[in-house]
């Protein structure tokens, strides 16, 4: 090989090149050949690489980094089996509109259709589920890779896919490769002045208005504005499980506590990034007033009118120019709180407040679901006070993420994950490792709460069933020094579990061995599974507690732990007579 061409860059390196200039800090992988030169010249560049054990929970991170960051998250993994598993995160991200660029190798050129090492055509798979796919050849490296990532961020998020051949990956450009464009934050659209003057007349004349927020204000970081749009008018608001924090749970226009009451008997809603889908009830009966006026606010034109939403009233743009608009064409209004919405909703959150306060001072052996949240919200809370914003929960698990969603207070944005839009089990550890990543890299890239550069601990809220989708990621996190806190609710098994006592169980499992009927239902797991060696087996420390003083002392010791730690958490299980199913309850699926 001639010198001249030796010293020319590869095209790992030119990739590599690509993501520090487009000012990638964290990559989420799994490497094989050929990905693996990527990912070392990137580590060679000074980029963050975090080698994960399935790339289902790094395609998962990387959309969580995005969320978190309000850039794309970017997840690197080897073509064929690599990008059907990586397909996991490509939805996630579509279905929660959080940005990622999918970088993944594939076979060479030459070897397609021939069955070459993991040859799969990714680009005719993906095209349908993302916003860009693309296979650059070797001199369009830069501006193909500057491309998806620039698709995946502006507009409604999404995925940005790169199919990347060995031999682009391996080769050498002819000419010198031209520079990456660097990509600027998407230019930002407000409201034409005639629908401002009508919504300002709606929202002003309304007798029962309400703000509704959801993770797509949070992901803008919109909370300065969101804030001074309620503060200054006084118009009540509700979170989605997501929005959570972008105003603090304590400001007492929160109607959390009176959910229903507040969709209920609200007549003009103003919705901020938020989706009119099966979390806001589709905006429709019986869950909202028949002629409810619903104000979508939205960046993607498609998303307005939708279900019950007012094609007329709703706003294309983005919250955080559309607010400010808002807020100064409402200039010297002040919702009457003497009005009867407001009493309705006051009368409804005290009621609703007095019962949730009984319902966590029920003491049994073993425990429940809220007695357990209360543990540890009191534990945690005296660590590190909500107003300081230093604890991000993440939470899964059908009745573990349902319970839990009220008992921890938020006084700020972003802290908060959950299963989300499509209700995915198994993106718990893949969060909590974005989450680290996020806030506590030296050059963290996401912000929340008073002081920017504090260190925040990562909770993890489990279901034993949820856990277990991803149960390897704890060796990722202790790999990687990351102290985060684990609980895992265990009433052996998906809902409810089967039984209440171990003979039973062993007796269900006997009966399920001999092919009797009578055996072990399809919701139940293991009894009493040891969760807690998942982090004593690779340098972290577990705890298997039972009642309410043991469970106190390792919420203490994980929260100050410097490594992972799974506490094992043994709850009352098989009640299904006494919890019902979180379908049954919210009267989802009738
Ligand atoms: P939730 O699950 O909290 O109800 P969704 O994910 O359903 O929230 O909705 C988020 C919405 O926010 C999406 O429709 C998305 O297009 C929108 N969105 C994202 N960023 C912005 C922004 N900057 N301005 C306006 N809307 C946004
Ligand atoms: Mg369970």
């Amino acid at each position: 090989m001639a010198a001249e061409s030796i010293s020319r860059p590869t095209g790992a390196k030119v990739i590599a090149l690509a993501l520090q200039q487009l000012g990638v800090k964290v990559i989420f992988g799994l490497v094989g050949i050929p990905v693996v030169q990527i990912a070392e010249e990137a580590i060679g560049l000074g980029i963050r690489f975090i080698a994960f054990r399935n790339e289902q929970a790094c395609s998962y991170a990387a959309t969580a980094y995005g969320y978190l960051t309000g850039r794309p998250g970017v997840c690197l993994v080897v073509g064929g089996p690599g990008v059907l598993h990586a397909m996991a995160g490509i939805g996630n991200s579509s279905i929660n509109a959080w940005p990622m660029l999918l970088l993944a190798g594939s076979c060479e050129t030459h070897l397609v259709t021939k069955g070459g090492f993991q040859e799969l055509d990714a680009i005719s798979l993906l095209t349908p589920h993302v916003k860009l796919a693309t296979r650059p050849c070797l001199d369009s490296l830069p501006q193909s890779i500057t491309n998806a990532y620039r698709s995946a961020w502006y507009g409604r998020p999404g995925t940005g896919f790169v199919d990347l051949p060995a031999d682009v990956i391996q080769g050498r450009p002819d000419e010198n490769v031209p520079e990456t464009r660097i990509v600027a934050a998407a230019p930002r659209a407000g409201v034409d002045p005639e629908r401002l003057a009508d919504v300002a007349e709606l929202l002003r004349s309304a007798k029962a208005p309400l703000i509704v927020f959801g993770k797509g204000a949070a992901y803008a970081q919109a909370e300065h504005t969101i804030r001074k749009l309620i503060d200054n008018t006084g118009i009540p608001f509700l979170p989605t499980p997501m929005g959570k924090g972008v105003l603090p749970d304590s400001h007492p226009l929160n109607t959390s506590s009176a959910r229903s009451a507040a969709l209920k008997n609200a007549d003009v809603v103003l919705v901020l990034g938020a989706r009119l889908n099966w979390i806001l009830h589709f905006g429709d009966e019986p869950k909202w007033a028949a002629d409810v006026k619903l104000i979508q606010v939205d960046i993607s034109a498609e998303e307005i009118g939708k279900n019950n939403g007012d094609a007329e009233h709703g706003i294309v743009g983005d919250i955080n120019v559309v607010v400010p608009q808002i807020t100064a064409a409402l200039e010297g209004f002040q919702y009457d709180h003497a009005s009867p919405y407001m009493q309705a909703l006051q009368a409804s959150k005290a009621k609703n407040e007095a019962n949730a306060a009984k319902t966590v001072q029920i003491v049994k052996s073993p425990m429940g679901y809220h007695q357990v949240f209360d543990v540890i919200k009191r534990t945690l809370n005296k660590l590190s006070p909500p107003e300081d914003g230093n604890v991000v929960y993440i939470s899964e698990g059908a009745n573990t993420m349902d319970i839990s969603r009220s008992a921890f207070p938020l006084e700020h944005p972003r802290l908060r994950m959950d299963a989300g839009t499509h209700a995915t089990m198994g993106v718990g550890l893949g969060y909590a490792i974005a989450a680290h990543a996020a806030y506590n890299n030296p050059e963290a890239e996401a912000q929340s709460g008073p002081s920017a550069s504090a260190r925040k601990k990562v909770v993890c809220l489990e279901g034993d069933s949820a856990f277990g989708f991803s149960m390897p990621e704890v060796e990722t996190m202790a790999r990687y020094n990351m102290d985060i806190l684990i609980f895992v609710v265990n009433n052996g098994g998906i809902y409810h579990g089967d039984s209440e006592e171990e003979d039973q169980w062993l007796k269900l499992q006997e009966n399920t061995q001999q092919g009797q009927k009578g055996g072990l239902r399809s919701t139940s797991l293991g009894w009493e599974v040891g969760y807690e060696k998942m982090a004593e087996m690779c340098g972290g420390k577990g705890y298997l507690v039972r009642t309410g003083e043991e469970l106190q002392r390792a919420t203490e010791e994980g929260f100050n732990s410097k490594t992972p730690v799974v506490v094992n958490v043994i709850i009352e299980s098989g009640s299904s007579k006494k919890l019902e199913f979180a379908w049954q309850k919210s009267g989802a699926k009738k």
